[in-house]
């Protein structure tokens, strides 16, 4: 049945039992064991359109991996047709018109590294193997949103395939109702065969922003930070992360096993004109260190790429938090004490400055009036699922009352119809009209989807 399909194809289809096919069937959390009926491994954009004219024939789902890190494991699906981009990596740098150019198969990495041989940047997030597809259609936040927005903010154009397998242009006056559409849609409408991103000039050098609190500080630090964003300049984006010291060599003693707090960000202007606007996150309670320097970006870009988990499973879920008053502060630190294992990972990380002033409905992704957003993902071991997923759905209970309208980012959060429609709020029936014209069969939904409405 495939044979018509292989023979249209510029890059490989791999069936089940084929070489490579158990490898390329992997995804980031490991807890999404899919067996898909066949592999589309794209060499160029018509053999996404060629995929999705056969499934459409054939009757087969589709699923979209770009970098395949999404914890909802959307890029696969038992029985479907997977089209796998990880061979399209290619980043191309425009400096006249100043964008980056980039592949669906781009990874973090690849366009920090393309753009900063220009000494130029685009959003994208902070660690360096996530893809820059997925990450940039629902949302991306990273140490540029503050000054630049988020990652979606920042497409220019995009090329895509259709449900009825239509290879489109999509910019402000080509398709503009999808270009709105896919600034925070996500894979809902349409497989995304290349994208133009804005560029800016930032780095090679940049002032990163690294200090470690000690975690019974935890309540005047959030207090502080939540103060200090009531004026914060978009220059200054940042990341905060609760976590247990690991007892192990290189690790100074006196951490061990320690719960700190830390902040990780970047002033994203002139280095020298940075000190004195970083200066009140180096002193919101007494650090237990502070390397707050100059480093390159690409060196601040991959900084946690070794503490993100491998080659396990993962329930991860999200929350837009309006505030951090002591009411929240006080219930998030008490789940924090009924974590199942100590060592797991509570970010934090700040909304602020151009990311929030775009208004909610100027593109797809609604969620402009946060001030914080409050990440939970614990890796398992799967004969304790259950324990982990309970807290995590425990730890999503508890901090809802303090959320920004029920919602989450779509990009780190299980996949839920309601949070999704809780997320979108407004842009809800907007969007369902949009996917109806493009795509009435909701051909495209293995995501979080967004149901087709005339
Ligand atoms: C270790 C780690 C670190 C992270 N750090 C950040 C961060 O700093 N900032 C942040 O904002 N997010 C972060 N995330 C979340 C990240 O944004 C999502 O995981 C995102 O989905 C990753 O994109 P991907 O292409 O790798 O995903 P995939 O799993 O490949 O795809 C997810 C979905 O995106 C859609 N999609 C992917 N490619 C295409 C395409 N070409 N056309 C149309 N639709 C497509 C599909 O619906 C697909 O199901 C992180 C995730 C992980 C695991």
């Amino acid at each position: 049945m495939f044979e018509q399909l292989k023979a249209e194809l510029i890059g490989r289809l791999i069936l089940t039992g084929e070489e490579g096919y158990h490898d390329r069937r992997k995804i980031w959390n490991t807890a999404f064991d899919k067996h898909p009926a066949a592999i589309v491994v794209c060499k160029a954009a018509s053999d996404a359109v060629a995929a999705v004219k056969f499934a459409k024939e054939k009757e087969f789902a589709v699923t979209i991996r770009g970098g395949g890190h999404h914890v909802a494991g959307t890029a696969i699906c038992d029985g479907g047709i997977m089209v796998d981009f990880s061979e399209m990596r290619k980043v191309t740098v425009d400096l006249e018109r100043r964008v980056a150019i980039v592949e669906p198969g781009a990874t973090l990495g690849d366009v920090d590294a393309e753009t900063q041989k220009y000494g130029m940047v685009t959003p994208t997030g902070t660690v360096t193997e996530t893809g820059i597809a997925g990450l940039a259609l629902c949302g991306g936040t990273g140490y540029l949103r503050g000054k630049y927005g988020l990652t979606s903010d920042n497409i220019v154009s995009v090329r895509m395939v259709t449900a009825d397998g239509e290879h489109l242009q999509v910019n402000a006056q080509e398709n503009p109702d999808l270009f709105w559409a896919i600034r925070g849609g996500g894979g809902n409408f349409g497989i995304v065969t290349s994208f133009e991103f804005q560029l800016y000039p930032l780095g090679p050098e940049v002032l990163a922003l690294d200090v470690m609190y000690d975690y019974k500080d935890a309540k005047q630090v959030l207090r502080n930070t939540q103060a200090f964003l009531r004026t914060a300049p978009d220059e200054v984006s940042f990341n905060m992360m609760t976590f247990q010291m690991p007892a192990a060599p290189g690790v100074p003693e006196s951490l061990h096993n320690k719960r700190v707090i830390v902040i990780a960000g970047l002033y994203a202007g002139d280095k020298d004109g940075g000190e004195k606007a970083v200066q009140p996150l180096r002193e919101l309670a007494q650090p237990i260190s502070d390397n707050t320097g100059i480093v390159r970006y690409t060196e601040l870009q991959s900084r946690f790429d070794l503490a993100a988990p491998k080659n396990v499973a993962v329930a991860g879920t999200s929350l837009f938090i309006k505030e951090f008053n002591d009411e929240a502060i006080d219930a998030l630190l008490a789940k924090i004490e009924l974590l199942p294992r100590p060592s797991l990972l509570v970010q934090f990380w700040e909304c602020h400055g151009k990311m929030n002033r775009i208004p909610s409905d100027a593109t797809a992704f609604a969620v402009r009036d946060a001030s914080f957003l409050l990440c939970f993902d614990v890796d398992y071991p799967m004969e304790e699922e259950k324990t982990f997923k309970d807290w995590i759905e425990s730890a999503y209970e508890t901090m809802l009352p303090y959320s920004v309208r029920k919602t989450s980012y779509l990009n780190t959060v299980r996949n839920d119809r309601q949070i999704t429609k809780d997320t979108y709020g407004d842009n809800y029936a907007k969007l369902a009209s949009i996917k109806h014209k493009y795509d009435p069969t909701n051909f495209f939904r293995h995501n979080h989807n967004i149901e087709p409405q005339a």
